[in-house]
This record gives C-alpha cells, structure tokens and sequence, in this order.
C-alpha cells in the first residue's frame, strides 16, 4: 500500500515535470509547438511583449508588430489573405500564415518554420527576418535571450574568447567587405576574377574573427552586386568599430605585394585609432604573415567606400593578380588562408590599440 502510494506520488511528479515543460504545446495555425520563456532584447533593452514567443521546431517566432516595429520596420497584416509584408528601408519580406515559402525582395525563399497566429497574433521566424535585414540576431543561453540590434552588455562578457586581449575584442563590430561581386568582378586574370578572390579571403576572416568573438557583417556572402554605399552603410548602420574591404591589384606585370588604401582624416577617427593608424597595421601584418612585398599605405580621398565610412576603414590589397607568379599563390586556398589570418591579426592589434 505505502509503496504504491510511493510510485503513484512519483509518478504523479514525472508527469507533473512533463506537464510543466510541455504545458504549452499545442498547434498554431496547424503546426505543433511549445510557448517559451524566452525574453526578446532589442538594441540592448527587453520588451514587454503582448504574446509569449512561441518555439516550433527550436525556432523562435515572436510577435511580429511588437518586435520588428522596433528596429523601424512597417508592418502590414492583411488577415483575410493571411499575408504579413515586413518592411524596413529597401527590403520587404512577404510571410503568408502556415507556408514556409516566403518572399525577400521579390525572390522565393524558403524558412525552416512558417509564420503562425497565436491568438490573433501574428507570430514569425525571429532570426529568418532578423537576417534578411541584415540586423544581427544573437541568442544569450544564460539569460534566454533573444537579442536583435545591439548585444546587452551581459551578452558581451558570456561571450568565450580564443585569442588576443579578450576584455578589449569581444563584441566589438567589424565589417567585412568583400570588394566588387555580381556584374562587378573586379581585375580578372587567367580566369581568376577578382570578386571571387575577395570573397573567399572575407568568409575565412569573418570565420577566424567570430571564433574570437567578435561581431562581424559581411556586405555580401554570395556573389551579388552592391553599390559602394551599401558597404559603408552597413559599418555606419550598425556602428561598426572596424570596416575592412578586401581586394587584389592589378598594375604593371612585374609589381608584386601588398597595399593598403585609407582615408585620410581624423573625422574617421574612433578613440584612440585613426583610420592612418589602422592601415598601417593592416599592412605590417599582410606583408610579415604573407611574406609580401611592402607596397605602401596609400592616401585615398577619392573612394567612396572610405569616404562615406565614419570609422577607421582600410581597402586592403592583398596581392597583384596581374603578376602570373603571385596570381598563382593567391588562387591557392593556403595562401588564402594566410591573407584572413595576416588580417584577424591586423584587427585584433587595431582594435585593442582602440580600446586600451
Ligand atoms: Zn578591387
């Protein structure tokens, strides 16, 4: 008898736990998921919001009015096509309710979850629209949240370091730029495009400066044409410590080696690093890493990109593809390799000369 009542209680409290965990599950809009204690922070501050977010298939949606209104999107529902249209500057994302086809820009995509109602609220994907705004979206394990815009400060010290002088690199921001792409392809020698080149030396080093926890963007991950203001306008947009785009030179056939351009005023300036500063630690560390020949830090008033920067911002040019021999290092992915690490190098160094 006792121990019945024994394994009743136990089991009484199993189901009990189970309860509390999966109290909240049921279907939104036909798709099976669980409410969430989750906490959304937008540009450092948490919101009061108007409905739990709701977890489906580990992802978050959130309420899409409440959330996204605060980063300065438009949001407009029209509930008898179930169709939500997300707007924020020149970007727009259509959501129709329960399909996980959606639209950016007019181009078809495809989300892991679809957009649900809950309760009349409109719920949707929180980092799938975050990123399609090219708006950083983080999530914060110790205090279950979801952050958007800017890290909290108690996000930033959570983060784990691997290198340099943590306190004064983690979730600092630095912006790739991955220089020409699309219709754009930049000097082309031997085949090789130059677009190409740069991209793949701006996704090795936005991988070696997250690992540090830094805070990257990238102006493009794919091989898509940009205007020379969208790149600095992402830096400027999300106040960037750091802008470096990456390139490679073409010149006379004999010229070999590294070269890096700047702006030259102290309005690019940010504590105590001047964009002068910052290219010249940018080039000490290209030509030591890659063994390259010292082509100069360069004065560029004339390159939009660095103008229209408000940052300490750099091209740096990582080699001449115009010289058969140093085209045919560059093309290999150790060479590659080398240039990413020459330039985490070179941001690490500039950003604890900023913060110190
Ligand atoms: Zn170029």
């Amino acid at each position: 008898m006792k121990r019945t009542l024994l394994v009743t209680i136990i089991i009484a409290t199993f189901l009990m736990s189970i309860g509390q965990t999966f109290a909240a599950g049921q279907y939104f809009s036909g798709v099976w998921g669980v409410t969430s204690a989750s906490k959304i922070a937008v540009s450092g501050l948490t919101l009061n919001l108007e409905r739990e977010p709701v977890s489906i298939n580990n992802r978050l949606l959130v309420p899409v009015r409440t959330v996204f209104s605060q980063i300065g999107a438009k949001i407009d529902w029209n509930e008898s096509r179930n169709r939500v249209v997300i707007t924020k500057d020149n970007d727009e994302i259509i959501m129709y309710i329960g399909y996980t086809n959606c639209y950016v820009n007019g181009a078809i995509k495809s989300m892991e979850v679809p957009a649900v109602l809950f309760n009349g609220t409109v719920m949707v994907p929180v980092r799938f629209v975050a990123e399609a705004f090219n708006v950083l979206v983080g999530w914060s394990e110790k205090s279950s949240t979801v952050y958007l815009g800017k890290m909290p400060q108690e996000v930033i010290e959570e983060i784990p370091a691997s290198g340099g002088n943590a306190s004064n690199i983690k979730g600092r921001i630095v912006v790739i730029d991955a220089g020409h792409g699309g219709t754009q392809t930049g000097a082309v020698y031997g085949g090789v495009k130059e677009k190409d080149l740069n991209l793949s030396i701006a996704k090795k080093l936005n991988a070696k400066l997250k690992e540090l926890g830094i805070v990257t963007y990238m102006t493009r991950n794919a091989d898509t044409t940009l205007s020379l203001y969208a790149r600095s306008d992402l830096a400027n947009r999300n106040n960037a410590d750091l802008l470096i785009s990456i390139h490679n030179n073409a010149g006379l056939l004999k010229h070999t080696g590294s070269m890096t351009l700047y702006y030259p005023s102290s309005s690019k300036t940010k504590r105590n690093l001047s964009s002068y500063e910052f290219a010249n630690i940018v080039q000490r560390n290209m030509c030591n890493t890659l063994g390259s020949k010292d082509m100069g830090v360069i004065e560029r008033p004339g390159l939009a990109v660095l103008r229209t920067s408000n940052m300490p911002a750099v091209i740096a040019e990582i080699g001449y593809m115009s010289n058969a021999s140093e085209l045919s290092k560059l093309k290999t992915s150790a060479y590659q390799e080398k240039a990413a690490e020459a330039l985490k190098k070179a941001v690490i160094e500039s950003l604890e000369k900023m913060y110190k």
